[in-house]
């Protein structure tokens, strides 16, 4: 559903900030692909887009992918932004040169939800998610689009229930510019670690849509141009398993239907590994990727961190399991955790041999307000608030040891020959395990062949002619090319090209080591 009509339209620029640079966010694979620039459609500015009441004119700029225009700013009544801690800075200049144009600004999203405090210089803070406090901000600019005296800070009290929530206006995104498309279905984990700010956020009783959105959803996604991978972006797709497995029939009957032409990604708990029902429905489904959050292999370290649920089955043979679904498992990891010692590196490196995972985003314990790790560290006098460091955390070990454990872990991890051991792998094992999907009309398009060559081409001559590993990379590319498997060939080289440079970016210490650190670099994907 959308807000109710009023007759008064004002016009409203959503503008999406720019990502500081980050691991997860495969910026330096954009060079290989046929003119992506950003990483996913925003879920919450597109959702807020296609709430606003229906004669409401409404333009999206994602910053990643170009500027907001001095005519952009002209045209508008008001600019709403949406963001994460990591756009913090963006957000405030996209503030700023709003109200060049004497604009009233309205900022939404996780960030300000948990941190009012961080934007001072906003006219409207939308804490929570949608709902009672959107109708207010609607309200009020309906009636008064001049800047308000002082900021004014509206909290979602009564949240609109998600099966009401209408489709993300995907129509306003250039969805060929992302690397991937994004879907929502839950909000909301029921577990409880102790350094995540999302059963604070969003509750621990996942919100849900119905089967019928997700599918109309996709059809959407589609109609707007999206035939690549779609990332359930779900802190927690099994945080309702009943939910999820009610779900999975419907999708394997979209899937069906249209011939495969999207490949499907989300998050989950490892404990999935204990549910053989629900992997089998995934792969059917055509589920490629879990990312899940291992954080650390250490057993007492999870139970630490009140993680336990990543122990009911073995870390490895979790991994295996997922893999024999022929999906590749994500993994994030945390160090600085006060129960590291000097030797963890060394422990997770041998994880990452072991567990033949190629991609794990590594980075530093940070505190994040809302979580029980922020009150613990509060109460223990160990938050620091110092924008030179990578980290809020006062660390049990040295602060430098701690540094230089992760920049080792990143340059080893991702050395190249390593890394495209665990990609070779993966092809073996885990690629071959995966749904044999017909090649439907829908993928052997002009433009897909298109853009698959313009990829080729690039991989072959940015990294087989001009790059500084390409002896490794043509031991992978020829042992692909002979099966004849490109997608097994652009998917992973891509992506690897990515993970090696990020990490040597990282290992030399031109990247941050948390992806929510408070030392806020230039954002690396420049606006045009
Ligand atoms: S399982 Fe994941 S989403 Fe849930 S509380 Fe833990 S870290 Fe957060």
């Amino acid at each position: 559903m959308r807000a109710r009509s009023i007759e008064t339209a004002r016009r409203i620029l959503c503008v999406f900030p720019r990502y500081t640079s980050a691991f997860g966010t495969f910026e330096y694979a954009y060079p290989l692909t046929d003119g992506v620039k950003a990483f996913m459609p925003p879920q919450g500015l597109l959702l807020i887009a296609a709430y606003l009441p229906a004669n409401w004119p409404v333009r999206f700029v994602d910053e990643n992918i170009r500027a907001a225009t001095n005519e952009d700013f002209e045209w508008a009544d008001a600019v709403f932004v949406s963001g994460m801690h990591i756009q913090r800075q963006q957000m405030n200049d996209i503030c700023r040169r709003a109200h060049a144009f004497d604009l009233p600004v309205a900022i939404g999203g996780p960030s300000v939800s948990a941190c009012p405090d961080y934007y001072p210089s906003f006219d409207y803070l939308h804490v929570g998610e949608l709902g009672d406090a959107t109708d207010d901000l609607i309200g009020r600019l309906a009636q008064d689009p001049s800047r308000p005296p002082e900021q004014v800070v509206l909290k979602t009290i009564d949240r609109l229930p998600m099966t009401e929530f209408p489709i993300p206006a995907y129509e306003l995104a250039e969805t060929k510019k992302y690397f991937l498309g994004s879907i929502q279905f839950s909000s909301g984990c029921p577990y409880q670690c102790e350094f995540c700010d999302i059963p604070g956020l969003y509750g621990r009783n996942p919100r849900l849509k119905t089967p019928q959105q997700i599918i109309a959803e996709l059809d959407r996604l589609r109609e707007c141009g999206m035939t690549d991978t779609v990332y359930f972006v779900d802190d927690n797709f099994i945080g309702n398993r009943k939910a999820a497995l009610e779900l999975l029939p419907h999708l394997i009957e979209w899937q069906k239907k249209t011939g495969y032409v999207m490949r499907l990604a989300c998050e989950a708990t490892l404990n999935i590994a204990k549910r053989p029902e629900i992997l089998e429905k995934m792969r059917e489904a055509f589920f490629v990727t879990i990312f899940c959050g291992i954080e650390t292999p250490d057993p007492d370290a999870l139970k630490a961190m009140q993680k336990d649920h990543n122990m009911m089955v073995p870390i490895l043979e979790g991994i295996q399991t997922i893999n024999s679904y022929g999906m590749e498992v994500v993994s994030g990891i945390i160090m600085g955790l006060d129960t590291d010692k000097p030797e963890t590196a060394d422990a997770l490196l041998s994880f990452v041999d072991q567990s033949r995972i190629p991609l794990l985003t590594i980075n530093l314990l940070q505190a994040l307000p809302k979580t029980p790790l922020w009150d613990r560290l509060e109460r223990e006098g160990r938050l620091v608030d110092d924008d030179s460091r990578d980290s809020n955390v006062d660390f049990l070990l040295p602060y430098d040891q701690v540094i230089s454990s992760w920049r080792r872990a990143m340059e080893v991890a991702y050395q190249p020959e390593k890394l495209y051991a665990r990609y070779q792998y993966q092809c073996d094992y885990t690629y071959a395990n995966r749904l044999k999907v017909p090649v439907s009309p829908e993928m052997k398009t002009w433009a897909n062949i298109r853009r698959a060559l313009i990829m080729l081409r690039n991989i072959f001559w940015q990294i087989g002619v001009l790059g500084d590993y390409k002896k490794v990379f043509w031991k992978f590319a020829l042992g692909r090319l002979k099966r004849g498997d490109l997608e097994g060939l652009i998917g992973p080289t891509m992506i690897a090209h990515h993970l090696i440079k990020f990490a040597r970016a990282a290992s030399g210490g031109e990247q941050n080591a948390s992806n929510y650190s408070i030392r806020l670099r230039e954002a690396s994907v420049p606006a045009e």
